[in-house]
Protein backbone atom coordinates (compact mmCIF):
# COMPACT_ATOMS: atom_id res chain seq x y z
CA UNK A 1 0.00 0.00 0.00
CA UNK A 2 1.41 3.38 -0.89
CA UNK A 3 -0.38 7.02 -1.43
CA UNK A 4 0.67 9.60 -3.83
CA UNK A 5 -0.48 13.11 -4.53
CA UNK A 6 -0.24 14.01 -8.35
CA UNK A 7 0.27 18.10 -8.18
CA UNK A 8 0.85 21.09 -10.39
CA UNK A 9 3.90 22.96 -9.74
CA UNK A 10 3.82 25.79 -11.92
CA UNK A 11 0.23 28.17 -12.31
CA UNK A 12 -1.66 24.95 -13.47
CA UNK A 13 -2.69 23.43 -17.03
CA UNK A 14 0.48 21.70 -16.48
CA UNK A 15 -1.37 18.42 -17.35
CA UNK A 16 -2.07 16.98 -14.22
CA UNK A 17 -5.04 15.23 -15.54
CA UNK A 18 -3.44 13.16 -18.22
CA UNK A 19 -0.79 12.12 -15.55
CA UNK A 20 -3.57 11.08 -13.36
CA UNK A 21 -5.21 8.87 -16.01
CA UNK A 22 -2.07 6.87 -16.83
CA UNK A 23 -1.17 6.56 -13.25
CA UNK A 24 -4.44 5.24 -12.09
CA UNK A 25 -3.91 2.17 -13.00
CA UNK A 26 -2.07 1.11 -9.96
CA UNK A 27 -4.32 3.00 -7.25
CA UNK A 28 -7.29 1.90 -5.82
CA UNK A 29 -9.53 4.71 -5.34
CA UNK A 30 -8.87 8.63 -6.46
CA UNK A 31 -9.58 11.82 -4.84
CA UNK A 32 -9.91 15.37 -5.95
CA UNK A 33 -9.35 17.54 -2.52
CA UNK A 34 -9.74 20.80 -3.54
CA UNK A 35 -11.07 23.56 -6.49
CA UNK A 36 -14.03 23.24 -8.04
CA UNK A 37 -15.15 23.35 -11.70
CA UNK A 38 -12.61 25.89 -12.69
CA UNK A 39 -10.46 24.06 -14.14
CA UNK A 40 -9.89 21.69 -16.81
CA UNK A 41 -8.32 18.38 -16.82
CA UNK A 42 -7.54 17.05 -20.73
CA UNK A 43 -7.69 13.40 -20.63
CA UNK A 44 -7.37 11.48 -23.99
CA UNK A 45 -8.06 7.89 -23.50
CA UNK A 46 -9.79 4.99 -25.18
CA UNK A 47 -13.47 6.73 -24.76
CA UNK A 48 -12.31 9.64 -26.21
CA UNK A 49 -11.28 13.58 -25.16
CA UNK A 50 -12.36 15.26 -22.21
CA UNK A 51 -12.21 18.00 -20.28
CA UNK A 52 -13.03 17.52 -17.01
CA UNK A 53 -13.76 19.77 -14.48
CA UNK A 54 -15.47 17.72 -11.07
CA UNK A 55 -14.70 14.61 -12.03
CA UNK A 56 -11.24 12.98 -10.29
CA UNK A 57 -9.55 11.68 -13.47
CA UNK A 58 -9.34 8.25 -12.15
CA UNK A 59 -13.25 7.70 -13.17
CA UNK A 60 -12.35 6.11 -16.68
CA UNK A 61 -11.10 2.39 -14.97
CA UNK A 62 -12.60 0.28 -14.24
CA UNK A 63 -12.69 -1.24 -10.18
CA UNK A 64 -11.20 2.67 -9.72
CA UNK A 65 -13.28 4.06 -7.16
CA UNK A 66 -13.31 8.28 -7.24
CA UNK A 67 -14.05 10.59 -4.29
CA UNK A 68 -14.77 13.99 -4.21
CA UNK A 69 -13.52 15.25 -1.47
CA UNK A 70 -14.58 18.14 2.03
CA UNK A 71 -12.13 20.24 0.45
CA UNK A 72 -13.76 20.83 -3.56
CA UNK A 73 -16.63 23.08 -3.92
CA UNK A 74 -19.29 20.91 -4.76
CA UNK A 75 -20.66 22.65 -8.06
CA UNK A 76 -23.79 20.03 -8.93
CA UNK A 77 -25.22 21.59 -11.97
CA UNK A 78 -21.85 21.66 -13.57
CA UNK A 79 -20.78 17.75 -11.93
CA UNK A 80 -24.01 16.37 -13.36
CA UNK A 81 -23.60 17.54 -16.48
CA UNK A 82 -20.08 16.49 -16.86
CA UNK A 83 -21.37 13.10 -15.19
CA UNK A 84 -24.16 12.69 -18.14
CA UNK A 85 -20.94 14.16 -21.02
CA UNK A 86 -18.61 11.29 -19.88
CA UNK A 87 -21.58 8.30 -19.34
CA UNK A 88 -22.64 9.35 -23.09
CA UNK A 89 -19.33 7.97 -24.04
CA UNK A 90 -19.46 4.82 -22.26
CA UNK A 91 -18.27 5.59 -19.22
CA UNK A 92 -20.33 4.01 -16.22
CA UNK A 93 -20.67 6.18 -13.47
CA UNK A 94 -22.45 4.89 -10.63
CA UNK A 95 -22.54 5.59 -6.63
CA UNK A 96 -20.35 1.97 -6.96
CA UNK A 97 -16.95 4.18 -8.49
CA UNK A 98 -18.66 8.10 -7.46
CA UNK A 99 -18.81 9.14 -4.19
CA UNK A 100 -19.18 12.96 -3.05
CA UNK A 101 -18.28 13.52 0.37
CA UNK A 102 -21.09 14.48 3.19
CA UNK A 103 -18.97 17.65 4.12
CA UNK A 104 -18.25 18.96 0.60
CA UNK A 105 -19.98 22.19 0.78
CA UNK A 106 -22.34 22.76 -2.05
CA UNK A 107 -21.73 25.66 -4.19
CA UNK A 108 -25.08 27.65 -4.46
CA UNK A 109 -26.50 29.60 -7.55
CA UNK A 110 -25.12 33.08 -6.02
CA UNK A 111 -21.74 31.98 -5.81
CA UNK A 112 -21.55 32.20 -9.84
CA UNK A 113 -23.80 35.24 -9.69
CA UNK A 114 -21.11 36.93 -7.23
CA UNK A 115 -18.17 36.17 -8.85
CA UNK A 116 -19.51 37.92 -12.03
CA UNK A 117 -20.79 40.79 -10.22
CA UNK A 118 -17.15 41.34 -8.54
CA UNK A 119 -15.40 41.23 -11.80
CA UNK A 120 -17.80 43.50 -13.37
CA UNK A 121 -17.30 45.87 -10.48
CA UNK A 122 -13.35 45.52 -10.59
CA UNK A 123 -13.52 46.38 -14.27
CA UNK A 124 -9.82 46.91 -15.60
CA UNK A 125 -8.38 45.97 -12.00
CA UNK A 126 -10.02 41.88 -12.24
CA UNK A 127 -8.06 39.11 -11.49
CA UNK A 128 -9.10 36.96 -14.57
CA UNK A 129 -12.09 34.68 -12.60
CA UNK A 130 -13.09 31.54 -14.89
CA UNK A 131 -16.76 33.18 -13.05
CA UNK A 132 -17.27 29.29 -11.56
CA UNK A 133 -17.79 30.92 -8.12
CA UNK A 134 -15.18 29.61 -6.13
CA UNK A 135 -13.82 32.90 -4.42
CA UNK A 136 -17.19 33.59 -3.05
CA UNK A 137 -17.33 29.90 -2.20
CA UNK A 138 -14.48 29.82 -0.34
CA UNK A 139 -15.01 33.20 1.01
CA UNK A 140 -18.91 31.65 2.54
CA UNK A 141 -17.29 28.46 3.65
CA UNK A 142 -14.28 29.98 5.50
CA UNK A 143 -17.29 32.13 7.20
CA UNK A 144 -19.04 29.08 7.98
CA UNK A 145 -21.84 30.18 5.39
CA UNK A 146 -22.27 27.02 3.28
CA UNK A 147 -24.49 24.38 3.35
CA UNK A 148 -22.79 20.76 3.45
CA UNK A 149 -23.99 18.04 1.37
CA UNK A 150 -24.77 15.85 4.02
CA UNK A 151 -27.47 18.59 4.67
CA UNK A 152 -29.44 17.29 1.66
CA UNK A 153 -30.72 14.12 3.92
CA UNK A 154 -31.65 16.63 6.29
CA UNK A 155 -34.44 18.62 4.81
CA UNK A 156 -36.35 20.27 7.84
CA UNK A 157 -32.84 21.59 8.65
CA UNK A 158 -32.05 22.38 5.36
CA UNK A 159 -34.31 24.78 4.32
CA UNK A 160 -34.07 26.64 7.89
CA UNK A 161 -30.74 26.44 7.12
CA UNK A 162 -31.22 27.86 3.72
CA UNK A 163 -33.48 30.48 4.17
CA UNK A 164 -31.03 32.03 7.00
CA UNK A 165 -28.42 32.14 4.60
CA UNK A 166 -30.67 33.53 1.79
CA UNK A 167 -31.50 36.73 3.90
CA UNK A 168 -27.83 37.24 4.49
CA UNK A 169 -27.15 36.88 0.75
CA UNK A 170 -30.50 39.39 -0.50
CA UNK A 171 -28.31 41.76 1.39
CA UNK A 172 -25.23 41.48 -0.02
CA UNK A 173 -26.97 41.02 -3.49
CA UNK A 174 -28.71 43.70 -3.09
CA UNK A 175 -26.98 46.39 -1.11
CA UNK A 176 -23.48 46.05 -2.10
CA UNK A 177 -23.95 45.15 -5.83
CA UNK A 178 -27.81 46.24 -6.41
CA UNK A 179 -28.53 43.37 -8.14
CA UNK A 180 -31.78 40.70 -7.87
CA UNK A 181 -32.43 39.02 -4.72
CA UNK A 182 -32.55 34.98 -4.66
CA UNK A 183 -35.97 33.57 -3.79
CA UNK A 184 -36.54 30.83 -1.53
CA UNK A 185 -38.83 28.97 -4.58
CA UNK A 186 -35.57 29.43 -6.78
CA UNK A 187 -33.53 27.70 -4.03
CA UNK A 188 -36.11 24.55 -3.41
CA UNK A 189 -36.07 24.37 -7.36
CA UNK A 190 -31.78 24.13 -7.32
CA UNK A 191 -32.53 21.74 -4.57
CA UNK A 192 -34.97 19.34 -6.82
CA UNK A 193 -33.38 19.98 -9.73
CA UNK A 194 -29.21 19.11 -8.91
CA UNK A 195 -29.43 18.56 -5.20
CA UNK A 196 -32.03 15.70 -5.15
CA UNK A 197 -29.91 14.03 -7.82
CA UNK A 198 -26.69 13.98 -6.04
CA UNK A 199 -27.58 12.50 -3.15
CA UNK A 200 -26.98 8.92 -3.68
CA UNK A 201 -22.87 9.72 -4.32
CA UNK A 202 -23.02 11.41 -0.86
CA UNK A 203 -22.06 9.68 2.25
CA UNK A 204 -19.25 9.68 4.40
CA UNK A 205 -16.31 9.52 2.56
CA UNK A 206 -14.26 9.92 5.43
CA UNK A 207 -14.69 6.95 6.90
CA UNK A 208 -14.82 4.85 3.68
CA UNK A 209 -11.05 6.10 3.02
CA UNK A 210 -10.34 5.37 6.35
CA UNK A 211 -11.32 1.99 6.47
CA UNK A 212 -10.03 1.49 2.86
CA UNK A 213 -6.59 2.73 4.68
CA UNK A 214 -6.79 -0.25 6.65
CA UNK A 215 -7.41 -2.81 4.29
CA UNK A 216 -4.17 -1.78 2.44
CA UNK A 217 -6.26 -0.02 -0.44
CA UNK A 218 -3.76 2.93 -2.26
CA UNK A 219 -4.79 6.18 -3.17
CA UNK A 220 -4.24 8.87 -5.07
CA UNK A 221 -4.84 12.56 -4.78
CA UNK A 222 -5.48 14.52 -7.52
CA UNK A 223 -4.45 18.27 -6.76
CA UNK A 224 -6.49 20.89 -9.17
CA UNK A 225 -4.23 23.83 -10.13
CA UNK A 226 -0.35 24.21 -9.63
CA UNK A 227 1.89 25.46 -6.48
CA UNK A 228 1.77 28.88 -7.71
CA UNK A 229 -2.00 29.45 -7.81
CA UNK A 230 -2.16 28.22 -4.56
CA UNK A 231 -3.83 30.39 -1.82
CA UNK A 232 -1.57 30.25 0.57
CA UNK A 233 1.73 29.81 -1.01
CA UNK A 234 1.01 31.22 -5.08
CA UNK A 235 1.29 34.94 -6.60
CA UNK A 236 -1.48 36.16 -4.19
CA UNK A 237 -3.75 37.54 -4.82
CA UNK A 238 -3.62 36.20 -8.52
CA UNK A 239 -4.34 32.46 -6.78
CA UNK A 240 -7.08 30.23 -6.77
CA UNK A 241 -9.33 30.65 -3.56
CA UNK A 242 -8.21 27.21 -1.96
CA UNK A 243 -4.84 24.97 -1.32
CA UNK A 244 -3.71 23.06 -4.16
CA UNK A 245 -0.72 22.01 -2.35
CA UNK A 246 0.23 18.18 -1.38
CA UNK A 247 0.88 18.66 1.84
CA UNK A 248 -3.31 19.79 1.61
CA UNK A 249 -4.66 16.74 0.31
CA UNK A 250 -4.99 14.59 3.34
CA UNK A 251 -7.01 17.29 4.83
CA UNK A 252 -9.29 18.40 1.98
CA UNK A 253 -9.68 14.15 1.37
CA UNK A 254 -10.96 13.82 4.80
CA UNK A 255 -8.20 11.65 5.83
CA UNK A 256 -6.22 14.23 8.12
CA UNK A 257 -3.53 11.28 9.08
CA UNK A 258 -2.63 9.84 5.43
CA UNK A 259 0.92 9.45 4.60
CA UNK A 260 1.85 10.92 0.74
CA UNK A 261 4.77 8.28 -0.02
CA UNK A 262 5.15 9.59 -3.15
CA UNK A 263 4.61 13.62 -4.47
CA UNK A 264 4.41 13.64 -8.31
CA UNK A 265 4.90 17.14 -9.21
CA UNK A 266 3.59 17.91 -13.13
CA UNK A 267 5.86 20.47 -15.13
CA UNK A 268 4.93 20.96 -18.46
CA UNK A 269 8.95 21.70 -20.64
CA UNK A 270 7.75 25.50 -21.33
CA UNK A 271 5.81 28.06 -19.37
CA UNK A 272 1.84 28.90 -19.62
CA UNK A 273 -0.21 30.94 -17.66
CA UNK A 274 -4.21 31.95 -17.85
CA UNK A 275 -5.69 34.81 -16.74
CA UNK A 276 -4.06 38.04 -14.69
CA UNK A 277 -0.99 38.26 -12.61
CA UNK A 278 2.40 38.27 -13.01
CA UNK A 279 4.20 35.80 -15.53
CA UNK A 280 8.13 37.04 -15.30
CA UNK A 281 9.32 34.86 -17.92
CA UNK A 282 6.35 35.85 -20.61
CA UNK A 283 7.19 35.58 -24.24
CA UNK A 284 5.30 38.19 -26.69
CA UNK A 285 4.74 38.67 -30.53
CA UNK A 286 5.54 35.84 -32.69
CA UNK A 287 7.73 33.95 -30.79
CA UNK A 288 4.68 33.24 -28.44
CA UNK A 289 2.33 32.65 -30.76
CA UNK A 290 4.35 29.94 -32.57
CA UNK A 291 4.89 28.59 -29.17
CA UNK A 292 1.14 28.80 -28.15
CA UNK A 293 -0.13 27.19 -31.60
CA UNK A 294 2.30 24.37 -31.31
CA UNK A 295 1.63 23.48 -28.13
CA UNK A 296 -2.44 24.33 -28.43
CA UNK A 297 -2.21 26.39 -25.53
CA UNK A 298 -6.33 26.88 -25.37
CA UNK A 299 -7.51 27.19 -21.98
CA UNK A 300 -9.97 23.72 -21.49
CA UNK A 301 -12.61 25.38 -19.43
CA UNK A 302 -12.54 29.18 -20.98
CA UNK A 303 -11.15 28.34 -24.38
CA UNK A 304 -9.06 31.65 -23.16
CA UNK A 305 -5.25 31.82 -25.06
CA UNK A 306 -2.87 30.94 -22.16
CA UNK A 307 0.09 33.74 -21.93
CA UNK A 308 3.15 31.09 -22.69
CA UNK A 309 7.21 31.67 -22.11
CA UNK A 310 10.27 29.31 -21.68
CA UNK A 311 10.00 27.35 -19.00
CA UNK A 312 11.11 29.19 -15.76
CA UNK A 313 13.63 27.30 -13.55
CA UNK A 314 13.14 29.58 -10.97
CA UNK A 315 9.36 29.39 -10.40
CA UNK A 316 9.79 25.35 -11.03
CA UNK A 317 12.51 24.86 -8.47
CA UNK A 318 9.95 27.27 -5.85
CA UNK A 319 6.83 24.61 -6.80
CA UNK A 320 9.29 21.71 -6.26
CA UNK A 321 10.20 22.84 -3.18
CA UNK A 322 6.45 23.72 -1.58
CA UNK A 323 4.89 20.81 -3.27
CA UNK A 324 8.01 18.93 -1.31
CA UNK A 325 7.67 16.68 -4.47
CA UNK A 326 9.69 13.65 -4.61
CA UNK A 327 9.20 12.89 -8.51
CA UNK A 328 8.60 15.09 -11.72
CA UNK A 329 6.61 14.06 -14.81
CA UNK A 330 7.47 16.77 -17.61
CA UNK A 331 4.77 16.94 -19.96
CA UNK A 332 4.62 18.51 -23.69
CA UNK A 333 8.25 17.79 -24.50
CA UNK A 334 7.14 17.08 -28.46
CA UNK A 335 5.98 20.84 -28.56
CA UNK A 336 8.99 22.37 -28.29
CA UNK A 337 10.75 19.92 -31.97
CA UNK A 338 10.11 23.31 -34.32
CA UNK A 339 13.02 25.11 -32.38
CA UNK A 340 16.61 25.60 -33.36
CA UNK A 341 17.87 27.03 -30.02
CA UNK A 342 15.25 26.39 -26.62
CA UNK A 343 15.08 29.43 -24.40
CA UNK A 344 15.02 29.06 -20.79
CA UNK A 345 14.71 31.28 -17.71
CA UNK A 346 17.31 30.66 -15.41
CA UNK A 347 17.17 33.50 -13.15
CA UNK A 348 15.35 36.46 -12.27
CA UNK A 349 17.02 40.19 -11.93
CA UNK A 350 15.46 41.74 -8.94
CA UNK A 351 16.63 45.19 -8.12
CA UNK A 352 19.36 44.90 -10.93
CA UNK A 353 21.02 41.94 -8.99
CA UNK A 354 20.45 38.36 -10.03
CA UNK A 355 18.30 36.09 -8.15
CA UNK A 356 17.50 32.42 -7.51
CA UNK A 357 15.15 32.82 -5.22
CA UNK A 358 11.54 33.11 -6.42
CA UNK A 359 10.19 36.96 -4.97
CA UNK A 360 7.32 37.88 -3.01
CA UNK A 361 4.17 38.45 -4.67
CA UNK A 362 4.28 41.96 -4.64
CA UNK A 363 8.17 42.00 -6.04
CA UNK A 364 7.16 39.66 -8.90
CA UNK A 365 6.24 42.58 -11.10
CA UNK A 366 9.42 44.18 -11.15
CA UNK A 367 11.44 41.23 -11.77
CA UNK A 368 12.88 40.62 -14.85
CA UNK A 369 13.83 37.29 -16.47
CA UNK A 370 17.70 35.76 -17.47
CA UNK A 371 17.12 33.68 -20.34
CA UNK A 372 19.84 31.01 -21.66
CA UNK A 373 19.35 29.16 -24.70
CA UNK A 374 19.85 25.28 -25.13
CA UNK A 375 20.31 23.74 -28.65
CA UNK A 376 16.96 21.98 -29.87
CA UNK A 377 16.54 18.66 -31.45
CA UNK A 378 14.19 19.61 -34.63
CA UNK A 379 12.66 16.27 -35.00
CA UNK A 380 9.50 14.68 -34.29
CA UNK A 381 9.81 13.13 -30.88
CA UNK A 382 5.94 11.99 -30.11
CA UNK A 383 6.45 8.53 -31.26
CA UNK A 384 9.37 8.10 -29.01
CA UNK A 385 8.91 5.36 -25.70
CA UNK A 386 12.28 4.51 -24.61
CA UNK A 387 14.71 7.42 -22.90
CA UNK A 388 17.68 6.00 -24.97
CA UNK A 389 15.80 6.77 -28.12
CA UNK A 390 14.98 10.65 -27.49
CA UNK A 391 17.77 12.17 -29.70
CA UNK A 392 20.61 13.34 -27.62
CA UNK A 393 19.68 17.61 -27.56
CA UNK A 394 16.06 16.34 -25.73
CA UNK A 395 17.99 14.19 -23.77
CA UNK A 396 20.21 17.14 -22.36
CA UNK A 397 17.40 19.92 -22.23
CA UNK A 398 15.45 16.82 -19.76
CA UNK A 399 18.83 16.67 -17.66
CA UNK A 400 19.22 20.30 -17.43
CA UNK A 401 16.41 21.01 -15.83
CA UNK A 402 16.24 18.53 -13.76
CA UNK A 403 19.79 19.25 -12.49
CA UNK A 404 18.69 22.92 -12.10
CA UNK A 405 15.71 21.98 -9.82
CA UNK A 406 17.00 19.45 -8.00
CA UNK A 407 14.02 16.63 -8.56
CA UNK A 408 14.60 13.55 -10.70
CA UNK A 409 12.36 14.03 -13.58
CA UNK A 410 10.76 10.04 -13.53
CA UNK A 411 8.30 10.85 -16.74
CA UNK A 412 8.12 12.73 -19.77
CA UNK A 413 5.32 13.05 -22.06
CA UNK A 414 5.66 13.29 -25.43
CA UNK A 415 1.77 13.74 -26.60
CA UNK A 416 -1.85 13.71 -24.80
CA UNK A 417 -2.14 10.06 -25.79
CA UNK A 418 -2.16 7.71 -22.13
CA UNK A 419 0.94 5.59 -23.63
CA UNK A 420 2.56 8.91 -25.39
CA UNK A 421 4.94 8.59 -22.33
CA UNK A 422 8.94 7.48 -21.51
CA UNK A 423 9.23 5.75 -18.11
CA UNK A 424 13.11 6.76 -16.82
P1 LIG B 1 -4.23 19.92 -16.41
O1 LIG B 1 -5.31 20.84 -15.98
O2 LIG B 1 -2.97 20.07 -15.60
O3 LIG B 1 -4.67 18.50 -16.49
O4 LIG B 1 -3.80 20.35 -17.87
P2 LIG B 1 -4.75 20.77 -19.10
O5 LIG B 1 -5.61 19.65 -19.42
O6 LIG B 1 -5.38 22.08 -18.86
O7 LIG B 1 -3.68 21.04 -20.24
C1 LIG B 1 -2.80 20.09 -20.71
C2 LIG B 1 -2.99 19.96 -22.23
O8 LIG B 1 -1.85 19.36 -22.80
C3 LIG B 1 -4.14 19.07 -22.63
O9 LIG B 1 -4.68 19.52 -23.84
C4 LIG B 1 -3.48 17.70 -22.83
O10 LIG B 1 -4.18 16.85 -23.73
C5 LIG B 1 -2.18 18.11 -23.43
N1 LIG B 1 -1.05 17.27 -23.14
C6 LIG B 1 -0.71 16.67 -21.96
N2 LIG B 1 0.48 16.06 -22.07
C7 LIG B 1 0.93 16.29 -23.34
C8 LIG B 1 2.12 15.96 -24.06
O11 LIG B 1 3.05 15.35 -23.54
N3 LIG B 1 2.22 16.41 -25.35
C9 LIG B 1 1.22 17.12 -25.95
N4 LIG B 1 1.41 17.52 -27.22
N5 LIG B 1 0.09 17.46 -25.31
C10 LIG B 1 -0.05 17.05 -24.02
Amino acid sequence: MSNCAIVGINWGDEGKGRMVDLLTENYDIVVRYQGGGNAGHTVVNEFGKFALHLLPSGIFRKGVVNVLGNGVALDAQNLLEEIKTVTDKGVSISPDNLMISDRASLLLPWHRDLDSLEEARLADKKYGSTKQGIAPFYSDKYQKKTVLAGELFYKTELMKHLADLCEWKNLILTRVYGAQPVTMDELIAWVEDYGEKIKPYICDTSKYLHNAQKDGKSILFEAQLGALRDLDFGIYPYTTSSNAIASYAPVGSGLPGARIDEVIGVVKAYSTCVGEGPFTCEMFGEEADALREAGFEYGAKTGRPRRVGPIDIVATRYGVRMQAATDIALTKLDVLSYLEKIPVCTHYLLDGKQTDDFPFPAALDSAKPVIEYLDGWNCDISGVRRWEDLPKAAQKYVEFIEKEIGCPITYVSVGPEREAYIKR
